[in-house]
């Protein structure tokens, strides 16, 4: 397997290029570009096998359902996947002996495709993991309904900038064992009825700590579970470690071994399966009786059974923390607030300059608020860089015509009603107004619905029709197929980023820190990470206050055209000088702070010491 040496994922062997007697390859065209551009000397390529360490040294295990690491292995629907992906990194880069386990999705999220009217469709992603990943030969069953369900392995290895390794287990249940239906479970992330799906969180549960088994992983202290999607880990973590005398349960030792991250602020957003369907799958697995004192009286309830049998729990922001404290009363719940991997964030125009102003900053992205002293010139060159990358990148793929000097505003998230796509459009009368008189602005819209939520493909269909509305006089794109790849060039390449999240159902947000990795500044709700992140006219912009718990949309509508007319907009056309200051801000203070290293650092220190 090859890695692209502009953007370290893995790269088409298609692309190819020959340089000083090598053969270097790269992801995709845009890579293959920039390359061509730039005088950067790159690396041999490295191959993982060359670097896979000792299996008994590994001490954390962390289950996610999704995890995304490269654009072309499409197990990933949105941040839970992406942060998952960022962490490995950063555990690769500051040696942390970690071991990921999640699922193989043979058909991916989905490829989204959208009409003119911006009706989606959903089509399976065409991929071959062999491609990607390395097969191993292990093989462990689970006992369900009256069969036993056979699971196999794929491993890949993320590797850090020292060389070090983290190994990435992807369970797969395609095997000839299987019946048809079992070999369906690893078709679809978040696809299929409740029952495919509770099949799906037993084998990445019950499944992963046997495969870590036996692949020989025995010196695990720590299952790091990643949302609860992975909580059935702890009821094979009760089979397997009884009390010594009487082989009774022993809920404090696998409280010992657990940690929990909970990344929902809304009660409906947790998992849960109703008795019949428990009993059925697993029969006497655990007895009836303790499952529902684990794991609530009505339904199970994945993040009660996490919360009640993990030693560590935390939320993803300091006020994801308060939230999650007031959804469950009586546990405690600590926050560490999330970050994104550095160098996988910052495009090629800003790792030059960091490379060149902040040598170290890929080891220690706390560095990055030297980026104080960076001369504002080159902050702006680089950015313009970027930023032309994606004016051409949009102006090839679609037909509206973005102008390369007007502020650009980016909006790219899952499309779920609670992040309001649509807020920036309430007033479109205003908005045309402020366009007029304040300055030129042009928006860059993305994002996926999940293939069930009719109100979130309900959004894009309504951003697309109001880009048809505006016209010419404020230009708006929808680009269809968010990814990792297409996420990176837009965070680089907007001059703002935008973000409406209704209030408190933010639990972190992320993206708004890649773009601060690139000196992007936000102009956000205060919810999430936000709320820590806005230095108002520093960092970037509020919208409301942090007054409310609940949101307004007609208050959050109104804050946010003031903002753009009053402070953004004249801000950008009139004080170049103070909008480069605030992109320096942005990286000195943001960046330099909400980045998975010190994250990772911090879960080493309280979740897994
Ligand atoms: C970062 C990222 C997300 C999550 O962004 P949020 O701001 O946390 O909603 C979703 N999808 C992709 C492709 C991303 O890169």
């Amino acid at each position: 397997m090859e890695r692209d040496l502009v953007c370290g994922m893995i790269a088409k062997a298609e692309f190819n290029y020959e340089f000083n007697g090598e053969t270097f390859y790269f992801c995709s065209d845009l890579c293959r570009n920039e390359f061509r551009n730039s005088p950067v000397k790159y690396l041999k390529p490295t191959r993982s096998s060359e670097f896979t360490d000792g299996i008994e040294e590994r001490k954390i295990a962390y289950f996610s359902m999704e995890i995304g690491i490269d654009s072309q292995i499409p197990t990933y629907s949105g941040g839970l996947g992406i942060l998952a992906g960022d962490t490995i990194k950063s555990c690769a880069d500051l040696k942390v002996p970690l071991i990921a386990v999640t699922f193989l999705y043979r058909k991916g999220y989905f490829e989204q495709k959208l009409d003119t009217e911006g009706n989606q469709q959903e089509i399976p992603v065409q991929w071959n993991p062999i491609d990607f990943l390395r097969p191993l030969t292990n093989k462990i069953s689970i006992k369900v309904e009256n069969r036993e369900i056979f699971i196999g392995a794929w491993q890949y290895d993320v590797i850090g900038v020292n060389g070090y390794s983290i190994p990435v287990i992807f369970l797969d249940t395609n095997l000839e064992e299987n019946s048809e239906y079992d070999r369906g479970l690893n078709d679809y992330l978040y696809g299929g009825n409740q029952w495919y799906r509770m099949l799906q969180e037993i084998v990445l549960g019950i499944g992963g700590v046997r495969m870590l088994n036996s692949l020989g992983y025995s010196g695990i202290k720590k299952y790091h579970m990643n949302e609860g999607h992975a909580a059935f880990l702890t009821l094979e973590l009760l089979n397997k470690i009884r009390k010594n005398v009487d082989l009774k349960l022993d809920y404090e030792a696998v409280r010992e071994l657990c940690v929990f991250t909970t990344h929902t602020p809304v009660p409906a957003g947790h998992d849960q399966f109703s008795y019949d369907f428990v009993n059925n799958a697993l029969r006497e697995f655990i007895p009836a009786d303790v499952l529902k004192m684990l794991a609530g009286e009505e339904k199970l309830n994945m993040t009660f059974l996490a919360l009640n049998l993990s030693r560590y729990v935390n939320g993803v922001a300091k006020k994801h923390g308060e939230v999650s404290r007031s959804m469950f009363p009586g546990y405690n719940i600590e926050s560490i607030t999330n970050g994104v991997h550095s160098s996988t964030w910052v495009c090629s125009s800003f790792q030059k300059l960091y490379d060149k102003y902040i040598p170290d900053w890929k080891n220690d992205p706390y560095s990055l608020r030297y980026a104080m002293s960076i001369p504002k010139d080159e902050i702006w060159n680089a950015h313009l860089e970027a930023k032309k990358k994606l004016i051409e990148y949009v102006n090839i793929k679609t037909n509206i015509d973005l102008g390369f000097d007007i502020l650009t505003i980016g909006f790219a998230r899952r499309a779920a009603a609670y992040k309001r796509a649509d807020l920036v459009f309430s007033d479109i009368n205003r908005l045309l107004k402020i366009a007029d008189n304040a300055g030129k602005l042009q928006f860059i819209f993305s994002g996926k619905a999940h293939p069930q939520d009719g109100m979130g493909k309900d959004l894009i269909k309504k951003v697309y029709a109001i880009s048809k509305i505006l016209e010419d006089k404020v230009k708006v794109v929808y680009l269809e197929n968010y990814d990792i790849e297409l996420a990176k060039l837009l965070v680089s390449g907007v001059d703002l980023w935008l973000n409406t999240p209704s209030k408190p159902q933010e639990a972190s947000g992320t993206s708004g820190m890649k773009a601060a990795h690139n000196g992007v500044p936000s102009l956000s709700v205060l919810d999430g990470w936000w709320i820590e992140g806005c230095i108002e006219d520093i960092t970037g912009w509020s919208i409301g206050t942090s007054q409310n718990n609940e949101s307004n949309n007609q208050q959050d509508a109104d804050s946010l055209y003031d903002k753009l007319e009053f402070a953004v907009i004249p801000t950008f056309y009139q004080g170049k000088e103070y909008w480069v200051n605030i992109m320096r801000h942005a990286i000195a203070i943001n960046a330099s702070f909400f980045n998975t290293h010190r994250m990772v650092q911090q879960y080493v220190l309280s979740a897994y010491n």
